[in-house]
């Protein structure tokens, strides 16, 4: 579960906790708290007194600002208020939705396609979000902490033609700037492999997370380095967050998009083509949109195929075709990201 809690531990640490961890600290965890903030008390009598399948609301107070207040169908609230809907039980929808189970080579490694093997680093996420397809992943068990990052590499050497890795979570940067240089120093055991991809929502959610000790990190890892971030909605893209995509550019990695599709947040031409817009205007191109992956207590998201092959059409009538993201559904035993 997302039970890791990145704040350092003794007091001269804490004394020189990064500003982004201070941001990280201070986040609304408290339902109340953050409907109160938002003006919008009534609407707490619809979220369940204790969290859903056990999976907390955690809502960093930047990503609150960009809500509008007194609006209960604010496309950013939606994405993280846990409401009683997640309790309803819907034929279909199960806890390991993507097949991670079968995918697992132990100590967090999953190789689920060819030539790129994606790590589990930490179970940690800066922001909760609701539709997550991990909310039931046993983090617990598979997290690559630094110490497990050995036994994760000779995994990796076993895999021939190894070629790109892939840092997950959970975020990976939720993980302090030295602990993902240890990840690193050791990849030069891997003598094919080509790149670092990290997929992480934080530049969109906490982009304080993006500052010079990162920058500085990315600048000198050795192969080419993508950055697959996560956002959803325009109004997520803002000024701090065109600021950390600058600078993630300048650190020479290329910047990617991934969404996911979503009902009653991002279901419509008009938010995803200014959403692909907004990118752009950050140097960052659309990868995926994602049709949901059916994981309990998330059907209320779901967009049917039909609605989502519709949307995706006039998405790609109206834009250049380096700003459509490429719309694909998870399919456990798939060789890859199936379109739809
Ligand atoms: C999505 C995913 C990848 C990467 O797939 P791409 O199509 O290369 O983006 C790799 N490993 C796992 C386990 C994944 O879920
Ligand atoms: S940041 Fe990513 S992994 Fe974390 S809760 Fe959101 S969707 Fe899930």
């Amino acid at each position: 579960m997302f039970d890791h809690n990145p704040s350092p531990k003794s007091v001269a640490e804490r004394a020189a906790l990064r500003s982004w961890q201070r941001a990280w600290r201070d986040a609304f965890t408290d339902p109340k708290a953050l409907l109160d903030f938002l003006d919008l008390s009534e609407l707490a009598e619809r979220v369940p007194a204790s969290p859903p399948h056990g999976f907390a609301m955690r809502v960093p107070r930047g990503y609150a600002a960009k809500m509008r207040r007194g609006d209960p169908d604010d496309p950013l609230l939606r994405q993280v208020l846990p409401l009683d809907l997640e309790l309803r039980e819907v034929e279909g929808y199960v806890e390991d939705a993507v097949g991670d189970g079968a995918a697992r080579r132990g100590a967090g490694v999953l190789l689920k396609y060819e030539r790129r093997a994606l790590l589990i680093t930490t179970g940690a996420c800066a922001i909760h979000c609701r539709y997550c397809f991990r909310r039931h992943f046993p983090y617990g068990e598979e997290r690559a902490t630094a110490e497990r990052f050995r036994p994760a590499l000779l995994k990796l050497k076993a895999e021939p033609g190894l070629r790109e890795l892939i840092l997950s979570g959970g975020d990976p940067l939720a993980l302090a700037t030295d602990r993902l240089a240890e990840f690193t120093r050791g990849l030069g055991a891997l003598p094919e492999l080509r790149s670092l991809r990290i997929h992480t929502r934080i530049p969109i959610v906490l982009p304080e997370r993006v500052d010079e000790e990162l920058c500085a990190w990315l600048q000198q890892v050795p192969l080419r380095r993508v950055v697959v971030v996560h956002a959803n909605h325009p109004r997520e893209i803002d000024g701090a967050v065109a600021r950390a995509c600058r600078e993630l550019s300048a650190a020479g990695c290329l910047l990617l998009n991934q969404t996911v599709l979503l009902a009653g947040v991002n279901d419509r031409v008009d938010t995803l083509e200014e959403l692909s817009e907004a990118l752009f205007d950050c140097g960052v191109l659309p990868y995926y949109l994602h049709q949901l992956d059916r994981v309990r207590g998330t059907a209320h998201f779901a967009v049917e195929d039909d609605t989502a092959r519709r949307i995706h059409e006039a998405l790609a009538a109206r834009l250049p075709g380096y700003l459509v993201p490429r719309l694909v559904r998870e399919v456990p035993g798939a060789p890859a990201k199936m379109p739809l």
